[in-house]
């Protein structure tokens, strides 16, 4: 298991397209550079307490992304996300209706700002394992995936904000803007 550094807001390549991944690479046997690699990136999104990550926040210029999330009392109103490896994802559909939801990032610590997405999108990738796959996400897993992919096309959420007075770190919030005791804090994606 390693844990790898996240890039943060700054460095370059988080502004960067990422690469496509070799597919033949992928699944060669031998060659499993790209199979630690997804580990790598599974065990860092773990030890940070991420919802996703991308392959760009680790300092790769390659269009992996992984997502995961389990339910805890913490954020007891969102879905579970099973751990899903996306391999070059692109977003083939996306539904007219919106939604804004508080996002975090590991890149952005923790600023915590609200973004309007299509509610529902439909991703085309592939597995680790090499395998297509087509997913229709709505609700939360929409969210993470429209917010990991963008990291693979060189945007942070705040690329995506409308209204900056709609940013804040992620104490403030909870301190500020929470209505209830019992209000979420924004989750880091
Ligand atoms: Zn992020």
């Amino acid at each position: 298991m390693s844990v790898l550094n996240i890039a943060r807001l700054g460095h370059p390549i988080l502004r960067e397209i990422a690469k496509p991944v070799n597919l033949k690479a992928l699944t060669a046997s031998g060659d499993d550079e790209l199979q630690q690699l997804i580990d790598d990136m599974i065990d860092t999104m773990r030890e940070e307490d991420g919802v996703g990550i991308a392959a760009p926040q680790v300092a790769r210029s390659l269009q992996i992304i992984i997502v995961e999330y389990q339910q805890n009392e913490r954020y007891p109103s969102q879905d579970d996300i099973p751990l899903t490896v996306y391999v070059n994802p692109k977003i083939i559909h996306s539904g007219k209706e919106t939604a804004s939801f508080w996002e975090g990032c590991l890149s952005l610590k923790d600023l915590r700002g609200l973004v309007t997405r299509p509610q529902e999108v439909t991703v085309e990738a592939f597995s680790r394992e090499g395998k297509k796959m087509v997913v229709e996400a709505k609700g939360f897993l929409s969210v993470v995936l429209q917010h990991e992919i963008d990291h693979l096309l060189g945007k942070v959420f705040l690329d995506r904000m409308t209204d900056l007075t709609q940013l804040a770190w992620a104490e403030e919030w909870q301190t500020y803007w929470t209505e209830k005791e019992s209000a979420q804090s924004p989750e880091a994606i």
